[in-house]
């Protein structure tokens, strides 16, 4: 199964490398305590990003849609998502709070196993919730996958989030229906930084056609995104053109380019 980018992405490519566990993603540092953990793997799987020692307390990292545990082709994900944080130094224990753009299986599946690991606290928003409790879950099921299984603290609602309290990261939260009904988008002010889970990607959008998806409510998605003062956007997954848009100008570029299929 592939819960992705449109349609011309959809299809698993296979590449003739070798994988080893550290193949399977790439970390990319874009901020003092930010990190992104690009997916690289030949199944489906989304890409993660980890806000490192921003909370108060014992458990002070944030992680933003961990992924699968296991995806289609049966790639240990999250076990490569743990190598992979724990070769920048950073352990699943110390995750204290989880955030999931969306409750696609390829973004939260693995947030029961980091609760199961830390009691990590996790939120999405409420529109997205209802979702994955009535018709998501009729639809993973239909697709053969489970539906993720948490219970979030809190909702996400549209405006400020701050995480952390002193040299606090603050976020902004925009609600932004399209891919599915209660995405939201992640924007870093401070950072010009912008995480958009399956709204956009680098030169392609997220699919509507699952129930309840509208490319309308995409377009009107995208459009705010648009607006945004970005630097770097951090799409929920790659495509041949590439992972993350580094540039103001490439950002301003591929929101015109992404406005093409709308
Ligand atoms: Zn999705």
């Amino acid at each position: 199964m592939v819960i992705a980018g449109i349609l011309p992405y959809n299809f698993v490519r296979f590449k003739t490398v070798v994988y080893q566990s550290s193949s399977y993603y790439r970390s990319v540092q874009l901020a003092e305590d930010f990190y992104c953990y690009i997916w690289q793997g030949r199944g489906n799987n989304c890409n993660s990003c980890l806000f490192a020692n921003v909370l108060r307390g014992e458990q002070p990292h944030v992680v933003i849609d961990p992924g699968h545990i296991t995806n289609e082709l049966r790639e240990a994900c999250f076990d490569y998502f743990v190598k992979a944080m724990d070769g920048d130094g950073f352990k699943v224990d110390d995750i204290g709070l989880i955030i999931n753009t969306h409750s696609h299986p390829d973004h939260c599946q693995a947030n029961e196993a980091i609760v199961e690991k830390s009691q990590a606290l996790v939120t999405l928003s409420e529109e997205e919730d209802e979702f994955r409790n009535t018709l998501g879950e009729k639809l993973y099921s239909m697709l053969g996958v489970k539906v993720p299984q948490f219970e979030p603290l809190f909702y996400l609602k549209e405006g400020n989030l701050d995480l952390g309290t002193k040299d606090k990261v603050a976020l902004q939260v925009f609600h932004t229906p399209g891919h599915s009904p209660g995405s939201v988008c992640l924007y870093w002010p401070d950072s010009k930084i912008l995480i958009t889970g399956d709204v956009v990607f680098y030169g392609s959008i997220g699919r509507t056609d699952f129930p309840t998806g509208s490319i309308s409510s995409l377009k009107r998605s995208i459009d705010r995104l648009s607006q945004l003062d970005v630097e770097c956007l951090v799409p929920g997954h790659s495509t041949e053109f590439g992972s993350i848009v580094k540039g103001k100008p490439n950002v301003k570029r591929n929101f015109q380019a992404v406005k093409l299929y709308l």
